[in-house]
């Protein structure tokens, strides 16, 4: 029996679990490794952190639905991927042989490149479930004795929703509890602009989000190089459009929070200069417009763990996001292709890598959609309102639903999404030419 290992059991592996069951039926052997018996559903962590939700509220736990699923499922982690030799050495010191693998990894969080940075230094993460379970510790302790708040992104981010997202959610927690006028608070982020995102803007970003900062008071830095974290205080150079030092900033803090630059997990080397071949030197999969990757053509990937260039030259340097619906595309088109090469054929599937992001402020949003995710763009549109907030709980509703019943394309997908225009594969349509006009 053919046998289909999926590495990674997060926002991308689950959905390519299900699936590739769905598209491949009973007669593939599929083995689920991940590196933890849960799933959690990353999105609701700055929720987590603030304690608008337990971390219980927001993980699955997976052996009994893998299960259920005729699903082999291992949670041992993998040490390193073997793409020359067809196999995962596993951290119990296990081989697992596969006919072809789907990378869903997620990014491994570089807090080790800056001084100081990162839960096991000064600062605080959302990035984990287990990172915001500690950090609402931290909060309730900071709400006692109020001060200084940073938050943002730092240089080689590409997660930029986040870090607006928790700035406006704390904001928001912060006048509820009636503390507000004791927390100054500084956005810091490498982008060139406000509602840049890694991906130059969508509609308006820039205009919404600086308004919204600024209503609510809190000051931001752009082009900013984070130096070093110390117990109370950040260092940070702001670089100016020609990418010359602008000037040094010491912004101090009580509370700091930072999206750190993301990297190919330790199994892809993504610290160390990656797998020749497989990864970029960051350990990002390279793969090709079916998401797969052009050397080993067994392997397949989806989700934060692909590597895709920079939209435009900045002065510090900023990612592009990955974000949920983008992975669900990445998702549909590998398990299509898969079927197509397991039968024999080319695979001829081409995900849309359509972005459609809900940034909650717990008391509105910001939502955006850009269509393709890469500019230049067919839709390119950006709106807020109280309605961000209820899609935003409707997403996970939905998720953590999906998550625990199997499903695959649910009601609101094939329908409202396709109504917006929202589509997870490009049509392989040949466009019609336009009509000759009738001879007079
Ligand atoms: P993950 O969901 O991180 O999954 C990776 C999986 O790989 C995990 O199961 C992990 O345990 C496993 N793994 C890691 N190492 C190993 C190993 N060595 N061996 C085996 N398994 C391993 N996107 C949106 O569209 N909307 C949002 O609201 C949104 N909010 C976000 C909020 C935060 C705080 C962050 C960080 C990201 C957010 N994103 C959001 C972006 C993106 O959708 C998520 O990061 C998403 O979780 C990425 O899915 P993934 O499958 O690539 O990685």
């Amino acid at each position: 029996m053919t046998h289909i290992v999926v590495l990674g059991a997060g926002l991308g592996g689950i959905p390519m679990t299900f699936e590739l069951r769905e598209a491949l039926g009973a007669d593939v052997e599929i083995t689920l490794v991940s590196d933890s018996e849960w799933f959690q559903f990353v999105p609701s962590n700055p929720w987590v952190a603030v304690n608008w939700r337990k971390p219980e509220d927001i993980k699955v736990h997976l052996p009994p639905l893998m299960a259920r699923r005729n699903v082999r499922f291992i949670a041992a982690g993998a040490e390193k991927v073997l793409p020359q030799e067809n196999a995962l050495l596993l951290r119990d010191g296990t081989r697992l042989g596969y006919d072809y693998l789907v990378i869903a990894t997620g990014p491994a969080l570089g807090f080790d490149e800056i001084e100081g940075f990162g839960p096991g230094g000064h600062t605080r993460s959302i990035c984990h479930v287990d990172h915001a379970s500690a950090a609402a510790e931290a909060w309730e302790k900071f709400c006692r004795e109020p001060g200084p708040i940073v938050v943002g992104a730092v240089q080689g981010a590409s997660c930029f929703g986040p870090a607006y997202e928790f700035a406006l959610i704390m904001e928001t927690e912060l006048r509820r509890r009636k503390i507000r006028d004791r927390v100054p608070m500084t956005f810091i982020t490498a982008e060139p602009y406000i509602g840049h995102l890694g991906l130059g803007g969508v509609g308006d970003t820039k205009g919404l989000l600086e308004s919204h900062l600024r209503e609510r008071h809190i000051k931001w830095i752009t082009n900013a190089k984070v130096e070093r974290f110390a117990a109370d205080r950040v260092f940070v150079t702001e670089l100016g459009e020609d990418g010359a030092v602008k000037g040094t900033h010491e912004v101090p803090f009580r509370l700091a929070t930072m999206i750190p630059a993301f990297r190919g997990i330790d199994a892809l080397n993504g610290a160390k200069g990656g797998i020749p071949g497989l990864t970029n030197p960051r350990g990002f999969v390279v793969v090709d417009k079916h998401q797969c990757n052009p050397t080993f053509r067994n392997v397949f990937a989806v989700g934060v763990c692909i590597a895709i260039p920079p939209v435009e030259k900045t002065p510090v340097p900023v990612g592009v996001p990955k974000t949920g619906y983008m992975i669900e595309s990445m998702v549909a088109a590998t398990a299509q292709n898969l079927r197509e090469v397991i039968a024999g054929r080319k695979p001829s599937f081409e995900p849309t890598w359509n972005a459609v992001c809900l940034a909650d402020f717990g008391d509105g949003g910001v939502a955006f959609v850009a269509l393709p995710q890469i500019p230049p763009r067919n839709v390119n549109w950006s709106s807020e309102g109280y309605w961000v907030h209820l899609a935003k709980l409707g997403f996970e509703k939905y998720f953590l639903r999906r998550v625990r019943h199997g499903g695959t394309d649910p009601f609101y997908e094939k329908f409202l999404l396709k109504a917006l225009g929202i589509e997870k594969l490009r049509s392989r349509e040949p466009v019609a030419a336009p009509k000759e006009p009738a001879a007079v």
